[in-house]
């Protein structure tokens, strides 16, 4: 039985449109107001967008509700769904903590509230009826002040019952001034001995070899194969994983179509590096981890036993999956029909 692990799926884009729509009509009657009726509100939330910065600005949107006292709403439904229907046993959410606190407070307490933030979603994400191995990764940001982000750092330091690693998001192209400092923080993180990986390498405007170093794995990393494949060999030394969110392709406008990954895939096959196939936000796509496969499949971008290798990989490169094996391993033995143990139905 395959079970599989999503390496990079965000708290924010993992709402589907219809609970974040229902949501709306049970809680937020401005919001409920503006969209009545359910496909319009489907399209307008998963339409393909032109640049990364339009399609980043739908977060603020989902960002605006998920509070303190609303995450565990939206985390409930989150997991129920990807335990029910993406047969996920290991599961990384991302997001960042500060975007979560009450805006209404200065710089100072939000900081402060962070902590409860990391409890909260740590808390909501453990349910015995859907049992799914969950961690977080917290997400520097690159709209936040230096303070803010250091404290993101330290705040996964010193929650790691809860938080694996730690990531810089909000559009690459912003990362441009202020390289030396997030370079600084990634050093420090690692110092530390704190687990990293980093939107980095997405689109053409987000390619800074400075940062490379530093992350154990490469949130996309696509334009790497793309456009810099001479830096394949050195990714593949420092056995960095890329993860590849084959959607969030389209609805930045960064590919035409997801035929182009077939040379991200050939080319990181061929240099031996690593790729895990994720999500990004499959609420927001209205995709999930299986038809991500299904799509690559279907599109000869890979074939099975290359999908089979990606999703090994995911568990090998996972943060905080506790075992040495695949959950596939542990479960062939249990399933199999020379299982002595199974019931025999006449
Ligand atoms: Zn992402």
């Amino acid at each position: 039985m395959a079970l599989y692990a999503d390496l990079h799926r965000h708290l924010g884009g993992s709402v589907v449109p219809r609970i974040l729509w229902r949501y709306f009509h049970r809680h937020e009657r401005d919001l409920a107001a503006k969209f009545q009726e359910y496909p319009a509100f489907e399209e307008f939330y998963t339409r393909e967008r032109n640049s990364l910065d339009e399609y980043l600005e739908l977060h603020t949107l989902v960002e605006s509700v998920q509070t303190a006292q609303t995450l565990p709403y939206f985390i409930y439904r989150l997991i129920r769904g990807a335990y029910i229907f993406e047969n996920l046993a290991y599961l990384e959410l991302r997001y960042t903590p500060y975007y979560r606190t009450d805006e209404h407070l200065n710089q100072t307490e939000r900081i402060e509230q962070m902590r409860s933030i990391v409890e909260i979603v740590g808390q909501a994400s453990k349910m015995s009826e859907y049992p799914i191995i969950t961690s977080q990764i917290l997400c520097m940001h690159s709209r936040l002040p230096s303070e803010v982000n250091k404290a993101i750092v330290d705040l996964a330091l010193e929650m790691k019952e809860y938080v694996c690693a730690i990531d810089i998001a909000g559009g690459d192209s912003y990362y441009q001034t202020r390289l030396e400092e997030f370079a600084g923080l990634y050093s420090y993180a690692r110092e530390e001995g704190l687990n990293t990986t980093g939107h980095l390498y997405e689109t053409k405007d987000g390619c800074y070899p400075q940062l490379l170093p530093y992350l154990q794995r490469i949130g996309h990393g696509i334009q790497i194969p793309l456009q810099y494949p001479e830096l394949l060999p050195e990714v593949a030394r420092r056995h960095q994983c890329l993860e590849v969110c084959p959607t969030t392709y389209l609805k930045t406008g960064t590919l035409k179509s997801l035929s182009q990954l077939k040379i991200v895939f050939d080319r990181c096959f061929e240099a031996g590096v690593d790729i895990a196939i994720c999500t990004d936000n499959a609420g927001l796509h209205n995709v999930r981890l299986p038809f991500e496969y299904e799509n690559l499949l279907t599109l000869d971008v890979i074939d099975f036993r290359q999908l089979q290798a990606c999703q090994d990989a995911a568990f090998r490169h996972a943060f905080a999956w506790p075992y040495s094996q695949k959950p596939a391993s542990l479960l062939t033995g249990l399933l199999s029909v020379d299982n002595p143990k199974l019931p025999v139905y006449q």
